[in-house]
């Protein structure tokens, strides 16, 4: 099953929500008036009810869909979570190309909220130097405490595609980075387009996740080759704290972003940030100045 935010409305969405950011119209079913008013509208709020709607929603039948859907309609299909956490230097050859040891515990830090955005949001560029980051993103679908291994993924609702998008300069600055606050300005937590429940993926440990600027592949890997998988990341997030529905877990990024490279090479205004993980779909963002 698919979902997404169409103007701030939960709609169940086809397969070819995959690739809509290339301009095609999809058509969904509106998921509060299919329901009649079972479920509501908030794409947010159904993830405190989300075993009850994938029971509902696995009866729905796309033939009835009524609302036509273009991309710039789609907003992050999890739109104010309670918590985001993301991962840093959870692909070897990324943690190499930082110079930077591959961690024996997950460098956890957050994107705060207000940054999340839709699949072909526009993301205007602050100063300084912006950086690429394409991720696979998990969204929880049920309440998360001291989970093992083998539990993990039945606590995920869906994955998505992401881009932890980076202004390096103030993440590294002064003594203690900044990670968070370098990593929230407006519009630079793409998330979608759709969200993809685990049962639509052949193996979701193992996907293609790439990334390109202006059509230049600049990332290419597999989900596979992470450091601490997606199951790996819940056990010890949880062993934390309380993993809550709706929140959102940026997995980390494969090698190739633009501070990595011999120059760097950092976003320019006019360039179109391509973000893709097989079986999930695509993101288009254009950079503005
Ligand atoms: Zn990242």
């Amino acid at each position: 099953m698919r979902t997404a935010n169409v103007n701030g409305r939960l709609t169940i969405v086809p397969a070819a929500i995959a690739t809509i950011v290339d301009g095609a119209v999809v058509h969904g079913v509106d998921v509060e008036r299919a329901s009649a008013g079972r479920f509501g509208s908030d794409p947010q709020a159904i993830f405190a009810e989300w075993d009850a709607f994938s029971g509902w929603a696995q009866d729905v039948s796309l033939s009835e869909a009524d609302v036509v859907i273009r991309p710039d309609d789609l907003g992050p299909v999890a739109p104010c979570p309670a918590q985001v956490f993301a991962i840093g230097l959870n692909y070897a050859e990324h943690a190499a190309e930082a110079n930077l040891a591959i961690p024996s515990f997950p460098p956890t830090f957050t994107k705060f909220p207000t940054c999340l955005a839709g699949p072909s949001t526009s993301v205007p560029l602050p100063q300084g130097s912006v950086d690429w980051e394409v991720e696979l993103v998990v969204v929880i679908g049920r309440r998360a405490r001291l989970v093992d291994r083998d539990g993990a993924w039945l606590h995920v609702a869906g994955v998505a595609v992401g881009q932890d998008i980076s202004e390096r300069e103030l993440q590294m600055i002064g003594t203690a980075p900044q990670f968070s606050l370098a990593k929230s300005f407006p519009c630079f937590g793409p998330i979608g387009p759709a969200l993809v429940t685990i049962d639509e993926l052949a193996d979701p440990d193992d996907l293609a996740i790439g990334c390109s600027i202006d059509g230049e592949t600049v990332q290419s890997a597999r989900t596979s080759m992470m450091v601490f998988d997606v199951p790996a990341l819940i056990v010890h997030l949880s062993s934390v704290l309380t993993l809550l529905p709706g929140d959102v877990i940026f997995t980390g990024t494969p090698s190739g972003v633009g501070m990595g490279r011999n120059p760097k090479r950092f976003l320019q205004p006019g360039e179109v940030i391509e973000s893709e993980i097989e079986g999930i779909g695509r993101l288009r963002n254009l950079t503005t100045g």
